[in-house]
This record gives C-alpha cells, structure tokens and sequence, in this order.
C-alpha cells in the first residue's frame, strides 16, 4: 500500500493494530508473532473487514481511467477458442454477460469457478479443521488473547470495536454433529475456552448467526492455461493459519503485475509469460503451505482431538518463548518468504 501511495489513506480507515500475536496454548501465554521491529512501514497487522478493504481498493483503482467494476456479475463459465481462453461468461441480474480478455485472471478464492472450469489439475493437501463464525459484543477497552487452544477446543478473537469477530474451530466435516448437540453446548464449549465471553455467549441465539468457513489447503500443479492465469487462493488456497493468505493472494498480484504488464500493453503474453508468474511465486507458496500444514497437524489436529488439557513440551515451550523466535515469525508472517515490490512506473504515478 505504501508503493502504490496508498497507505496513508488507508490507514485512516477504521481498523485496529496488532503488533503482537499472542496465544494461549493450555495454561502457557506466548506471543506467537512478533511485528514490531519489521524493517516496514507499518510493523503491525491492521485488522479491518475485508469488505472494507476490497471497498476501499476499488475506490482507488477507479483513479485509472480503463479500469471498469462489474459487481453483481457471477461468473459462470470461460469462453475458449481453439484450446485458448479468450474471456468469461458471467451472471448479472440484467442477463448473461460475456468479457472478451486477452488474458483472464481467476482470483475468485478458494472455490473458484475458474479453476474448475479450466480442467487445470489440483493437488489437495487437506485441512483437520472447519471454522465457525460469528459475533459477540466487546465491551470498550477490552482487551484478550487472539489465539487459545484447550482441552479440545480452539478459539480466534479478532477486535473489531464493538464486537469480536471469532472463529471456533471444530473438527472437518463437523458441523452437522456440533449442530446436533445444540446451541447450548457451543455455548457452554466458547465460555470453556474464553471463560470472560459468559456474560455475552446468550448473544448467539440462532445457527443462522453462526456461518460455516470450509478451511482447504491446495495448490495446482500449474496455474495457467493459454489465456488464463490463476492467483490468490484461486491457484492455492490457504489455511487461515498465520493470517497469511491475503499477503500471499497480493504478492502474487504483484509479481503477476510486475512481469505481465508490459507484454500486455503489447498484447503478447504467451505462455511463457505466465509461468514466469508461477515459477516467482511458487518456492514462498509452498513454504508457507508447508509451514501451515505441519502447524495443522502437530497442534491444531491434535488439540482438536482431545479434552485433556493441552500441555507443550518444555523444548517446544522454550521456543515459543523466545522473543528472538517470535520476532521471525513475525517476519515470516509479516514479510513473508519472497516480498514482492510494486516496479510497474505506472503504479508509482498513479496515472
Ligand atoms: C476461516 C478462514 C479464515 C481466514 N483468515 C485469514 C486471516 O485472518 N488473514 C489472512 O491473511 N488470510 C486468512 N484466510 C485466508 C484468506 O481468506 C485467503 O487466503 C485470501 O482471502 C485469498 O485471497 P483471494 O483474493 O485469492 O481470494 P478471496 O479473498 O476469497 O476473494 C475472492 C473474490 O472472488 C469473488 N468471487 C468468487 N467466485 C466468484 C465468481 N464466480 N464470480 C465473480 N466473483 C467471484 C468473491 O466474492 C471474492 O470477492 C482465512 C481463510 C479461512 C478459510
């Protein structure tokens, strides 16, 4: 945001700063991340809705004078000719709507419809967990730990004023049986692990406030096609762990910029322009996928599958004390494994 000249304004939106992650593991309080010494601009996590976000990226993309927003439009399918992707075809409430693109640019998420209709093959590496979320009131100054994992049960608190957005985790596939055991006993099951949120817990009094987030991690073995060119969680979708996809799904818009831009103004990307985008962004994607995975299977799988209360050993204790470690985790949360940098001279102009 700041090389696109943007940062100011955007920090003047509400949000809230986050300069350490910390967690509660069992009865062990440890600070997860550490931002404050990153070499950056802003050595914190800024917290905002995510529809903030987009609302306030499309605002500045208008500034550009062929840029066009169609909200609304569903897409539905990809228009090909011979064996080449040549636009999308998209539901609008006015009728069908078709996009002719020299290149296509899937960056609908992990359940791209984009994906699916290019036939580009997956490699699915599995999530131990779903996510369910929902509000709670927050009373002013309050203030909690992000993270906690217990006997079974793993809660995330994000401060959003007047509310804590959470996300309780339950085990993959879970939710009909934690739907089953009724409300109550989610209830009973958030105060166990955040016992201060049992004055508010009552706040939750139907299913229909409690949404299903389906948490996947998988990756494509290649993210192109003639014409098209998959990023985001579109290419890899990311596990909530680290809070680190949407740095991920704007490097890759970065990188994607930086090599395709001038080719474009050519009209003549190839091929081999895409898989320049892939083989820049390929090794920090898969470290970090590797490092969720691994985080999801020695602790978030194995906290979920007990209600014993969760012990760390002393040597994973100590390193998750040390403040040197937390700092490079912040850097591997923060900066990531290859931070891309806006070169495209038009960004930096803004014309
Ligand atoms: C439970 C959960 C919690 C997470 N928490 C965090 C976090 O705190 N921090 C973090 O960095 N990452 C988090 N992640 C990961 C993060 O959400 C993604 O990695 C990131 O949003 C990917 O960005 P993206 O732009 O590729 O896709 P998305 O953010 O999913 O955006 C895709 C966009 O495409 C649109 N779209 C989808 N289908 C279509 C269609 N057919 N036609 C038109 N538009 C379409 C969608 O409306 C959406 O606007 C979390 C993931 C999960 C599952």
């Amino acid at each position: 945001m700041h090389e696109l000249g943007i940062l100011e304004i955007l920090l003047k939106r509400p949000h809230q700063k986050l300069p350490q992650l910390r967690a509660q593991i069992g009865s062990t309080e440890v600070v997860m991340a550490d931002f404050s010494r990153l070499p950056v601009q802003c050595p914190f996590i800024a917290l905002m809705p995510q529809w903030d976000f987009l609302n306030f990226l499309a605002e500045h993309a208008r500034r550009y004078s062929t840029f066009h927003l169609r909200t609304q439009a569903e897409v539905t399918g990809l228009i090909e000719d011979g064996g080449r992707v040549v636009g999308v075809r998209a539901k609008t409430p006015g009728g069908v709507l078709e996009v002719r693109a020299q290149l296509v640019v899937g960056a609908d998420g992990r359940n791209s419809i984009i994906r699916e209709r290019s036939g580009l093959q997956v490699e699915d590496f599995g999530a131990p967990m779903d996510g369910l979320w929902f509000r709670l009131s927050r009373k002013p100054g309050e203030s909690a730990t992000s993270l906690r994992f217990d006997r079974g049960k793993i809660v995330v608190m994000i401060d959003r004023g007047d509310y804590w957005q959470c996300a309780f985790l339950i085990p993959k596939g879970g939710n009909e049986a934690t739907q089953r055991r009724g409300l109550e006993r989610l209830r009973a099951s958030i105060v166990e692990i955040a016992p201060f949120l049992q004055d508010r817990v009552s706040e939750l009094q139907d299913w229909s406030e409690i949404k299903l987030l389906s948490v996947r991690v998988d990756r494509l073995r290649q993210w192109y096609r003639p014409g098209l060119l998959c990023i985001g969680d579109a290419a890899h979708a990311m596990s909530p762990i680290g809070g680190v996809g949407i740095n991920l799904a704007i490097q890759d818009a970065i990188a994607a910029a930086n090599i395709l831009a001038q080719p474009l103004r050519e009209d003549a990307v190839t091929p081999d322009h895409l898989a320049k985008v892939q083989r820049r962004r390929a090794l920090p994607t898969c470290l970090t996928q590797g490092f969720q995975l691994i985080i999801q299977k020695r602790l978030i799988a194995r906290v979920l599958a007990t209600t014993e209360r969760v012990e760390l050993p002393t040597p994973l204790r100590l390193m998750l004390r040390s403040k040197f470690l937390s700092r490079i985790r912040g850097r591997i949360v923060g900066i990531g494994f290859r931070p891309e940098h806006v070169k495209t001279p038009i960004s930096n102009t803004g014309g």
